[in-house]
């Protein structure tokens, strides 16, 4: 079983590996980007190699940058600068050069991608992009969908029309072809990350763990809400779906912890993969 904790560029500690075992913890997922690649960090995984701890590079790929006409735009024309469309061929580029540069540095024992698809507000429809890029894989739906989402911010309904379809046909597209460019081109096994709501696992708007069969070595899951009804609906509706792969879930650190512990872990990781959830 996976027990990882997550860790950032900014915790690395020398005597982090002394404490690994007193948790538990057998894997360590490490948040960075191409630009923290260097001889700290290298210490750090020889470190870890000398201890026999497993090292999973986690890429925040929605937290990329770039020019203000590779993002999000809604019906209504305005762009979300921290959200890059995953539709736009330069936005997929830099997501898969930056997969190449970080897969390039270590034999990780796998590629975490965070953000691999389209981010958006809580709503549905004003989430929905309208980027150049987006119009052309809506193509003949593309003027309609936009009139229902300009109406649905206005006044919202609950019946989603059925130019929905073709959005949710385009964004698995989108989030299938960049994961398999990423596959293609990186030796590193690949681990795409999601997040337990139904908007992303279930409804369609991203690939469910059978579509991401493989390309994805894993996948992890991250839990959003800390209420315990939902938690448990939440988790009832994962484990009844197929699971081709190892599923993990992302869950937040004990509360236990001391204040330090709990500066530095910002999440556990518990194999689901068998039928149930280590809960701590
Ligand atoms: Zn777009």
């Amino acid at each position: 079983m996976l027990r990882s904790i997550r860790i950032s560029r900014a915790d690395l500690r020398p005597n982090l590996f002394d404490e690994l075992p007193i948790h538990s913890c057998n894997a360590v997922h490490l948040k960075l980007a191409s630009s923290d690649l260097g001889p700290p960090l290298l210490s750090f995984l020889s470190e870890a190699t000398k201890y026999n701890v497993a090292v999973h590079a986690t890429i925040p790929l929605h937290e990329l940058q770039g020019a203000e006409d590779l993002c999000r735009q809604d019906a209504l024309g305005h762009r979300f600068p921290q959200h890059l469309c995953p539709s736009q061929p330069q936005v997929q580029e830099l997501w898969l050069a930056e997969c190449q540069t970080i897969s390039a540095f270590f034999p990780w024992a796998s590629l975490e991608m965070a953000g691999l698809g389209f981010s958006g507000s809580p709503d549905f429809y004003p989430s929905i992009c309208f980027c150049a890029a987006c119009m052309y894989g809506y193509g003949a739906t593309g003027l309609v969908l936009e009139q229902v989402a300009r109406e649905n911010m206005e006044e919202p309904t609950e019946h989603p029309h059925p130019s929905v379809n073709t959005l949710l046909l385009w964004r698995r597209s989108v989030q299938y072809g960049i994961l398999r460019l990423i596959h293609e081109a990186v030796p590193s096994p690949l681990c795409l990350k999601t997040a337990a709501t139904i908007r992303y696992t279930g409804d369609r708007s991203s690939l469910s763990f059978q579509e991401a069969q493989g390309l994805a070595a894993t996948c992890l899951v991250s839990w959003t809400t800390a209420d315990p009804q939902k938690s448990r609906e939440e988790r009832t509706r994962l484990e009844s779906l197929p699971r081709p792969m190892p599923v993990y879930a992302e869950l937040p650190y004990p509360s236990d912890w001391d204040d330090s512990m709990a500066a530095a872990f910002s999440g556990a990781v518990f194999s689901f993969s068998e039928g149930t959830i280590r809960t701590e």
